[in-house]
């Protein structure tokens, strides 16, 4: 996995639309569930049996796009939902923070 940072124009679009095209298959349904070792199984909506199969350890994805040496959509994509799997942590940590120091005065807002 290498999210690297784009260093020339046509490598920032190509990364853009990478990106546009992780967020679309996210909205499409794609599944993305992690077998442990490091593998992660990347299901079609509709389907059962796994299409593609990411790897985080040697690491990459075997999709065609993959295999070309492009960071595909389907490793944009995984990267995506472990981003906002932090983001929920985060907040759930500072919300149980805040539950233990009494301060979460909004919640329960009187009508
Ligand atoms: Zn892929």
């Amino acid at each position: 996995m290498n999210s690297s940072t784009p260093n020339n124009i046509n490598a920032a679009i190509k990364q853009a639309n990478r990106r546009e095209r992780a967020l679309n298959i996210l909205k499409e349904g794609y599944k993305f569930e992690d077998m442990g070792e490091g593998v992660i199984a990347v299901t079609k909506p509709g389907t059962t049996a796994a299409a593609y199969w990411l790897n985080m350890i040697t690491p990459g994805c075997d999709c065609p796009d993959a295999m070309k040496g492009n960071n595909c959509k389907h490793e944009i994509a995984w990267e995506i939902l472990q981003d906002e799997a932090k983001m929920w942590d985060a907040a759930c940590a500072e919300y149980d923070a805040r539950i233990e120091a009494d301060d979460v005065p909004y919640l329960y807002a009187e009508h």
